[in-house]
């Protein structure tokens, strides 16, 4: 599990870095293309505009690839119930967690939490959460996890740890590309995370106290009934 993790970790990145630099290189290749589109007109060296519009053009058939492998992994927005999705995610980290002989405990359980979500990027972000909770945790100590509804229409998901917790510096550069304190950490899982919530109009918040624990919590905004 621990390499899957990772794996989709970086895959995740990847995506979106390969859709953001193709987006930024469109302007400036649409830019040259019309230049050279223009050169040909006045017959400014026909046979050296030839040549560039021909590799202009190729540029543009791979960046319309990669779009079009980005857009695959774009988010399809359904009706998710997050307890649902928080308990599949906690069968799925329970064997981890006991390999560190850490415990993983549900909190309150609000039923009939629905939010519009991309349930595998949510997904995602939890086992993100957890993972990064047993990581930072003692041995024989708990993680635990819950799912709550507050009065003004949002579902709050908290993964509390009792671990090694964060100073004040390191608290500062949570999300940060490639922040890691890990030896073989990549620093991209709450880069992603974070970048998730936020597509779904969520919010994180981070509480941390060090050697005493962590609390991520997420905040998402409820369909209204
Ligand atoms: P990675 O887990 O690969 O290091 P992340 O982006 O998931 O990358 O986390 C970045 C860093 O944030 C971690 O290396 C760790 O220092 C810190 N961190 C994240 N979650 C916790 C937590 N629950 N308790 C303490 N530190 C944490
Ligand atoms: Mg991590």
């Amino acid at each position: 599990t621990e390499e899957l993790i990772v794996q989709s970790e970086k895959l995740s990145v990847i995506g979106q870095l390969a859709a953001g630099v193709a987006h930024e290189i469109r302007n400036p290749l649409a830019i040259l293309s019309g230049f050279v589109q223009f050169m040909r007109e006045e017959h400014i060296s026909d046979e050296y505009t030839n040549i560039m519009l021909a590799e202009i053009n190729r540029m543009n058939q791979i960046l319309e690839e990669y779009m079009q492998l980005a857009k695959v992994k774009q988010f399809t927005y359904d009706e998710v119930d997050l307890s649902g999705l928080v308990k599949e995610t906690l069968l799925l980290m329970e064997a981890y967690a006991s390999l560190s002989n850490i415990s993983i405990q549900y909190g309150i359980q609000d039923k009939d939490c629905l939010i519009r979500g991309d349930s595998n990027s949510l997904k995602q972000v939890f086992i993100n959460l957890i993972k990064n909770a047993v990581e930072a945790s003692v041995q024989g100590s708990k993680v635990e996890v819950s799912v709550k509804r507050t009065s003004g229409g949002y579902a709050i998901i908290e993964v509390k740890d009792e671990g090694h917790g964060l100073e004040e510096d390191q608290l500062k550069k949570l999300g940060e590309p490639f922040f890691t304190t890990k030896d073989t950490g990549t620093g991209l899982g709450l880069m992603v995370s974070f970048k998730i919530i936020e597509q779904h109009n969520g919010e994180v918040t981070v509480t941390s106290e060090p050697n005493k624990g962590t609390v991520f919590s997420v905040k998402l905004p409820e369909i209204s009934k």
